[in-house]
């Protein structure tokens, strides 16, 4: 088997390859491995993660699996954009050394049956509308974790309960992976960068910088007036009212230790919304 040679990607399919390649660089100790797991259609926010990685100067594997498991929409799932020749090109600009895109059945083989369930974390939030979702999250982490035995792994701040659950399962299960994570990266206007905004009416992309400018003077206004959770919610949730975001899933303050919801924010505390436009379900979050 031969290892990468330097500046070139190598795309992995299988399992069994990945698993081997993973096993050779570790086993030999020939190096350390980063993995930064996507779903793919990457834009910068993406590229922020791999960036970050990238400095280590260890192994990066990106992988790119759109993971039905986790879509409790079938309609989202099959909607969800795709573009592996491009995500590729960006991969190998940056210098990525391995990408692992599986197909379904290498990850979920027939007769396939376990789950991973961080049981209390996921009763929250996008838990609440989005049912299995982060049973769906958590098992095909473990899954990517099992096969490439990384040292290192990074989520966005952009998927905040994501990234605490995913914290909440290392812990809980002793893997021996540390876990980084990086903070939203937002478009000029300000709004979180997804692969789902292309999915937006181009009415609906004129509003949604409204989410964070929403989210932006929640915060002041909760720094001149000291305000509790509740008000400022009452606030926020009337603001985008007023600027045509209607269909709010929710709007909450969380202390994201354990996420548990305080009466008034303090500093590390974070404020978090999921609201839909038209179709397209969008989520942000701001640290207090
Ligand atoms: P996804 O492909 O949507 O599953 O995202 C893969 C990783 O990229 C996750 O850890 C996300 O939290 C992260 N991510 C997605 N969007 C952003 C963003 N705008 N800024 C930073 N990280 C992001």
């Amino acid at each position: 088997m031969k290892l990468k040679k330097e500046n070139s990607l190598r795309i992995i399919k299988t399992t069994k390859e990945m698993q081997a390649i993973s096993l050779r660089i570790k086993n030999k100790g020939i190096n350390k491995i980063f993995v930064i797991p996507t779903m793919g259609a990457l834009h910068d926010g993406h590229l922020s993660l791999i960036k970050k990685a990238k400095k280590k100067n260890i192994v990066t594997v990106v992988t790119i699996f759109v993971n039905p498991k986790q879509f409790n929409d079938k309609k989202d799932l099959n909607k969800y954009p795709a573009n592996l020749k491009s995500d590729i090109k960006k991969l190998r600009n940056i210098g990525v050394d391995f990408l692992f895109a599986p197909k379904n059945h290498e990850i979920y083989p027939s007769n396939f049956q376990t789950k991973v369930i961080v049981e209390e974390l996921q009763n929250h939030l996008c838990g609440i509308s989005r049912k299995g979702h982060f049973d769906g999250v958590t098992s095909v982490v473990l899954k990517i974790f099992n096969i490439i035995q990384p040292d290192y792994s990074i989520f966005g701040e952009k998927d905040l309960q994501q990234l605490i659950i995913i914290k909440r399962m290392v812990k809980d299960l002793n893997i021996p992976i540390k876990i980084l994570s990086h903070k939203i990266i937002r478009e000029k206007d300000g709004l979180a960068l997804s692969s789902r905004n292309i999915r937006l009416t181009k009415k609906n992309r004129e509003i949604a910088p409204i989410i964070f400018k929403g989210l932006k003077k929640a915060k002041e206004d909760y720094k001149k007036n000291n305000l509790s959770s509740i008000n400022i919610i009452k606030n926020l949730r009337k603001y985008y009212l007023i600027n045509n975001i209607n269909d709010i899933e929710y709007i909450e303050i969380i202390n994201p230790e354990n996420i548990t919801y305080p009466i008034k924010p303090k500093s590390g505390d974070y404020l978090l919304v999921a609201v839909k436009l038209g179709s397209i379900r969008l989520i942000d979050n701001l640290k207090f």
